[in-house]
């Protein structure tokens, strides 16, 4: 039997996280009743200055780390739920994840690279290598197919990480300073690869200390000492707490 049809408006977030805290052994509160809602369609930045709390946050959204207290739901899952082999299948299938430094491997060429992330998805390897080839057409890199990531730029590589991150085509896209290790011209390009893809339809999560390109993201959630400070989006007056200052944030 089909399931009966979703009423229109009722889909459930792509991704909630719930009051939740992280308080990591030794006892530092890195996370402090911090609530965050992202909507399918979205392109968040999640940013403060470095100590604040962004990476335990999005490590938690990434359902890399449990926190201490409080709950995510991936849509509208409650992941505490799962199983550890369920959790990983769901992350598998449902989130795409970049990093600072890109995280390619070595002796596989950036096809093979973007490849690996569908090796948890059951696809035939074939299917792999045509999915691998189109999500580096998306990134403009298409004809760097073969290279080994020691052949590629800076900004190269982390749009061959960006590919993998896209290859299976998930509900969201958590990138970790994706810019941070790259030149100013780099940055942008990247920034922009994520603006383009957004715009296609990709939810997107991405944490930066980087004022410039914090503010040419359509929502920025601002972490300051583990707690949310502010939930500004681009047309809209702040909902939560005061108006952000223009202070530096390192
Ligand atoms: P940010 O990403 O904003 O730089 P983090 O989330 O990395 O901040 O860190 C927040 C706080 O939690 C910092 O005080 C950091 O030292 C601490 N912290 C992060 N990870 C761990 C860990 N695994 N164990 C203990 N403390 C940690």
């Amino acid at each position: 039997m089909s399931a009966p049809p979703v009423p229109v408006g009722s889909a459930p977030p792509v991704l909630a996280v719930r009051g939740a805290s992280m308080v990591y052994p030794g006892g530092v509160t890195a996370l402090d009743d911090v609530s965050l809602v992202v909507e399918q369609g979205e392109l968040l930045g999640i940013v403060g200055p470095s100590g604040s709390g962004k990476s335990t946050l999005l490590n938690i959204m990434g359902t890399l780390d449990r926190p201490t207290s409080g709950t995510v739901e991936i849509g509208g899952q409650d992941v505490a739920d799962l199983s550890d082999r369920r959790l990983s299948a769901l992350r598998g299938r449902q989130l795409g994840f970049v990093f600072q430094q890109f995280h390619l491997t070595d002796g596989l060429t950036a096809a093979e690279n973007v490849a690996t992330g569908l090796l948890y998805a059951g696809v035939p390897r074939g299917r792999r290598r045509a999915l691998a080839l189109e999500a580096l057409d998306r990134v403009g890199l298409a004809r760097r197919a073969r290279h080994l990531p020691q052949q590629l730029s800076g900004g190269e590589r982390q749009r061959v990480a960006i590919a993998r991150a896209l290859v299976n085509r998930p509900v969201l896209v958590l990138a970790d300073e994706p810019t941070g290790a790259l030149d100013t011209a780099n940055g942008v390009a990247v920034l922009d690869l994520l603006t383009a893809l957004n715009r296609e339809g990709t939810t997107i999560a991405v944490i930066t200390h980087d004022r410039d390109i914090a503010a040419q993201l359509p929502r920025r959630v601002e972490i300051r000492d583990g707690r949310l400070r502010s939930d500004i989006r681009a047309d809209a007056p702040a909902d939560v707490g005061p108006p952000a200052r223009t202070e530096s944030w390192t």
